[in-house]
């Protein structure tokens, strides 16, 4: 087992997929709601004076209306948010050379910096919004290109306003996303906290109850049948008693990394008490189960704890058990449980099953 072993169980990536969620739903929000008033707009342009802004209207409102609905496919899903900030700047540059209902053209740009952001995070948002501004100001600065034509002293102070919401959403979204991978490291590493054992950073009982009994609801092909192992130190009290209980502390750990090191990658092992561990092997029959038992043990007892001129030499005892479904896992550990005090009292350092 890893020393990293909290990888393969804390789900990483439960964080990114609220943010997806939020995106989805602005994403969804401004694209049917947006389509929607875009055709709405468009017909009542079919029988008036501008034939333009039908046209260009229905064109973008039909191009939003298609790409949302192809980014219910997931994997085109971040695809599609591009692809509809790009229309939506077409529709507003679109909108200054036609005027727009009115001449209301300008008032139209103001929501969107801010939805851009939201789509596209900060960095991409920057660059569309940059890119949005720049077309608005050559439009804007070029009126012989355009149908409509604005007034000089409206213009400078558009694009003031235009340039500080840009900024003020930026700012905003800068923030957010930084607060949000802040606390999502945060929650990561409370988890992480939580189902760790502190003295020997192995996982603890709380990981087998709130994690791994999960995990094995969820994936039962992947770990049964499951060699069940309960591990306890032998004479360990004699240890503390002799060495004093610091010392006690540092046998243990030495006997936690014997442990997590000489285990397959997919079995975990727990410490499920003072000096008493859970060994858990997936996919492994009773024989094999056993041997890596006598195996474990042996390792343990011909590698003692030395530092300075101390050694100490500890040895374990072990019962081994079989789960072959879900619904024996709790059955097979307290069977491994009794097995252990039989070990215990046939001599210790031994294997029963
Ligand atoms: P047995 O072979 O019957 O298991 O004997 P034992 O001495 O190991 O059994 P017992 O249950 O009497 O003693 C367990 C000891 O483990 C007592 C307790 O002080 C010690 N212990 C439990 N947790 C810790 C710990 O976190 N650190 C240290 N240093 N000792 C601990
Ligand atoms: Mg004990
Ligand atoms: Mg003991």
């Amino acid at each position: 087992m890893n020393s990293e072993w909290w990888h393969r169980f804390l789900d990483l990536s439960s964080t990114d997929d609220i943010e997806l969620k939020r995106k989805s739903l602005i994403f969804y929000t401004v694209s049917y709601a947006g389509s929607l008033v875009l055709f709405f707009f468009s017909f009542q342009h079919m029988t008036g004076d501008s034939g333009f802004l039908f046209l260009f209207l229905l064109v973008i409102a039909s191009l939003v209306l298609v790409n949302s609905l192809l980014s219910h496919q997931k994997k085109y899903f971040v695809f599609c948010c591009h692809l509809a900030c790009i229309f939506i700047v077409f529709l507003l540059l679109g909108l200054i050379y036609s005027g727009g209902e009115k001449n209301t053209a300008l008032y139209w740009i103001y929501p969107f910096p801010a939805v851009f952001f939201i789509l596209l995070s900060h960095r991409s948002g920057l660059l569309i919004n940059l890119l949005m501004f720049s077309g608005v100001v050559y439009l804007l600065n070029n009126q012989h290109l355009l149908m409509a034509s604005y007034e000089e002293v409206a213009i400078i102070r558009f694009e003031f306003a235009l340039a500080l919401t840009i900024f003020i959403s930026f700012t905003a979204e800068f923030v957010r996303s930084s607060t949000h991978r802040e606390l999502s490291a945060l929650t990561i590493e409370k988890h992480k906290l939580a189902i760790t054992d502190q003295l020997t950073k192995l996982p603890n009982r709380h990981f087998l109850e709130t994690v791994y009994f999960k995990n094995i609801e969820n994936d039962v092909k992947d770990y049964f049948p499951m060699s069940v192992v309960m591990v306890d130190v032998d004479y360990f009290k004699n240890v503390n008693d002799t060495y004093g209980h610091d010392i006690g502390d540092k046998v243990l750990c030495h006997i936690a990394n014997i442990l997590q090191q000489n285990i397959r990658q997919s079995d975990v092992v727990v410490r499920v008490g003072g000096e008493e561990f859970l060994l858990l092997f997936a996919k492994t029959p009773l024989d094999v189960g056993v041997a890596v038992a006598r195996k474990l043990g042996q390792i343990l007892a011909r590698t003692p704890f030395v530092a300075g001129d101390m050694t100490i030499a500890v040895t374990i005892s072990l019962g081994v058990a079989l789960a072959s479904d879900k619904q024996n896992v709790e059955s097979a550990i307290s069977a491994a449980d009794k097995l252990l005090y039989q070990a215990k009292t046939n001599g210790r350092n031994t294997v029963e099953f």
